[in-house]
């Protein structure tokens, strides 16, 4: 694609960064069937091409307005078009820095700030998540389904999740604990952590939070960035003592942590260590595919608690689309699961976003809805016993729209390693 960048941006490292993204695409429309809100819109402006073409005007000066702004909201950013695109484009990296520019230029209502801000100002801090839903289960009965169905127990005290294991091995990862996470399933990293213990690897916590992506992908970027920034402080006595890895139980924060090399590129006392982070960032799904003989040998020592459904459950996964697309592990949990006993179901359009998506789910409910009824559909197409998924975020929208339990795929996996 000919592109004539504006002078407010063309010799900046941005600039750069987004003209040769730009360059890249050849307008093939490859990627618009892969694009669910183009699916559901079918408006070329809601398709990866189209918005494209929205990024490409705003970069070369044309004015920017509320209408650009709303086509690029839409986006999931599912990254589902970069899968599907032949010429390799970059079009997650493009969004980023048009939406951005888009914020500087189009100044939304104080209904759309407030609701933006709230999210920035909660969402991020356990603490304050902790306290949202004590309130929210002190008020359940006056609660949409949908929402109830989101809240972490139905009407009773979730079980404390059990210890974490003993620092017993020599091999060490360090975790990233998160934020929504630890409040919502605070099992989790439990049973991530139990898992690499049975594959002779110790999990080691760490004061880190917020991998920074919410606020990434709400355009606050100093914000992002300075979340990113205490997380590397955090993980860095650990990766300096020897860690192997930075590992995430949400493939969302796996893939963020991949970013902060390049996010926090150049900046004094912080830009190397983020490389070095980012080059060890994994998530759990690599690092337990990467210990199959490992896993082997501790499948066959197991006595194995049931899960749910039963020994030999049947599971239909969910591949969030950080994973699938942004890290691009596909099939990997899908065998972990079977080579565990579990038997997979059919799931059709697995490359599609569920609807989350951060916080998609949110600011975008109508379509978010659509995308859901979609998903849960296909997931239950097969009769499965049990939902797995990899990403907190899914897991919690996904719940709210099925009766089936929904979990992490490295519980089920922790069940069947734990002795009963
Ligand atoms: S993003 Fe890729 S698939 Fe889509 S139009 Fe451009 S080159 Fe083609
Ligand atoms: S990221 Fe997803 S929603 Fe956005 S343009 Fe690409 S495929 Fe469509």
């Amino acid at each position: 694609m000919q592109t004539a960048l504006a002078d407010f941006i063309r010799d900046t490292p941005l600039g750069r960064e987004a003209d040769a993204i730009l360059r890249s695409c050849v307008h093939c429309g490859f990627c618009l069937p892969a694009c669910p809100t183009y699916q559901l819109l079918g408006d070329e402006l809601d398709s990866p091409r189209g918005r494209i073409y929205l990024m490409k005007q705003l970069l070369e000066g044309e004015p920017v307005t509320a209408r650009t702004q709303l086509h690029l909201d839409r986006c999931l950013t599912c990254r589902a078009c970069e899968s599907a695109c032949p010429s390799g484009v970059q079009y997650g990296r493009l969004l980023d820095i048009g939406r951005a520019l888009t914020e500087e230029r189009v100044p939304r209502g104080p209904v759309a700030r407030a609701r933006r801000l709230l999210l920035r100002k909660i969402v991020p801090h356990r603490r304050r998540v902790h306290a949202l839903l004590a309130l929210a289960r002190a008020v359940r009965p006056l609660l949409p389904r949908a929402l109830k169905r989101r809240l972490p127990d139905r009407g009773t005290r979730r079980p404390s999740p059990p210890p974490w294991p003993a620092a017993r091995h020599a091999r060490r990862v360090v975790l990233l604990e998160g934020c929504v996470q630890p409040a919502l399933a605070p099992g989790i990293n439990v049973a991530a952590a139990q898992v690499l213990d049975r594959l002779g690897i110790s999990a080691l916590r760490s004061a880190s939070g917020c991998c920074g992506a919410l606020s990434h992908h709400l355009s606050a970027q100093t914000e992002a960035l300075g979340q990113m920034r205490r997380n590397v402080d955090a993980l860095w006595p650990q990766v300096e003592a020897g860690a192997q890895a930075v590992v995430a139980s949400a493939s969302a924060c796996a893939s963020m942590l991949g970013d902060y090399g390049r996010l926090l590129q150049g900046e004094a006392g912080y830009g190397a260590r983020a490389a070095r982070i980012s080059s060890l960032a994994r998530d759990i799904s690599q690092v337990v595919a990467a210990e199959a003989p490992a896993l082997r040998a501790a499948l066959a020592a197991a006595g194995g608690e049931s899960p749910p459904g039963g020994p030999r459950a049947r599971v239909a996964f969910q591949a969030p689309c950080t994973l699938q697309h942004a890290l691009k592990v596909t099939g990997v949990v899908e065998s972990l699961l079977a080579a565990a006993g579990f038997t997979l179901t059919a799931v059709t359009d697995g490359q599609r976003c569920c609807g989350s998506a951060g916080t998609y789910s949110i600011l975008q409910p109508q379509l978010a809805a659509q995308l859901l009824r979609a998903k849960v559909a296909a997931l239950e197409g097969g009769a499965p016993d049990v939902i797995a998924t990899a990403n907190i975020g899914c897991l919690a929208h996904i719940r709210s729209g099925t009766s089936l339990p929904v979990r992490h795929w490295v519980e089920l996996l922790a069940a069947r390693l734990m002795d009963g």
